[in-house]
């Protein structure tokens, strides 16, 4: 008995007590008890105690957590896109403001999102806000412990082809962009693009069914049927997608949506 006071104090712990609830854990029928830690400072502490649930809980809350910050890291965002929020967009037209709400629905509705498979390409020409839209949702989700991972095309076929070139293999960066909760993909067709880039890019909207991802472009329906190829990554981007126009009514009459 002494040696176990002894090393409670080495913990500074002075004494604990048991207190039965009289309570089931709704998860595994196990019956819960408060075990309360008197500290020597003369701190308390409360921890449910009975099964392992809780402890299992927050271990996956923390393991949500250090996956985030890892797709947060693995975000190529250039400028101030990283501190980009739905806050400080400025909507001043129409469809700026219905952009604006939609990208804030995504966000407060993601597991929803997420569950319907529901993607989003923001269509229109620089400087309309697209990427800051885009930018915002990954922020805000990446906050919120998805794994939320922000890139432009370009960036992503420069890593694609730096690695392969060195390694032979891919870059694990298509291993994140798998993976990802939410992929933003950022400036699609922002050039001409190159066979291997709309190779590249079928490979990634392919390896994203099932999951969500957002695209910007300032693309229009024309761009992307001028070519088989295109016209084929362009089919499978515009399944369960929601085209957001933020240009005016050129695009619109272009059949986009
Ligand atoms: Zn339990």
């Amino acid at each position: 008995m002494d040696t176990i006071n002894e090393m409670m104090q080495g913990y500074g712990i002075k004494h604990t007590s048991v207190e039965h609830l009289n309570i089931k854990c709704e998860e595994c029928n196990h019956e819960l008890k408060i075990v309360t830690i008197t500290y020597t400072d003369g701190t308390q502490e409360e921890k449910r105690a009975g099964c392992v649930c809780e402890a299992t809980r927050r271990a996956n809350e923390k393991q949500k957590e250090i996956n985030a910050r890892t797709f947060d890291k693995g975000s190529i965002m250039h400028g101030d896109y990283r501190e980009k929020t739905l806050d400080d967009y400025q909507a001043e037209t129409k469809e700026q403001s219905v952009a604006l709400r939609s990208a804030r629905k995504y966000i407060d509705t993601f597991d929803e999102q997420m569950k319907n498979r529901r993607n989003i390409i923001f269509q229109g020409m620089f400087g309309t806000g697209k990427t800051h839209l885009a930018a915002a949702i990954r922020n805000e989700l990446s906050k919120k412990n998805y794994k939320a991972l922000f890139m432009s095309l370009p960036d992503y076929i420069d890593r694609v082809k730096q690695e392969f070139k060195e390694t032979n293999q891919r870059h694990p960066i298509y291993k994140m962009a798998q993976d990802a909760d939410l992929l933003v993909l950022d400036d699609v067709g922002a050039n001409r693009m190159t066979d291997f880039e709309v190779s590249e890019l079928f490979r990634l909207v392919e390896a994203r069914t099932g999951k969500c991802t957002v695209y910007t472009t300032n693309y229009d329906s024309n761009d992307f049927i001028s070519s088989r190829e295109l016209h084929r990554v362009f089919s499978r981007m515009m399944s369960n997608t929601a085209v957001i126009v933020l240009n005016g009514d050129d695009y619109r009459e272009k059949g986009l949506i």
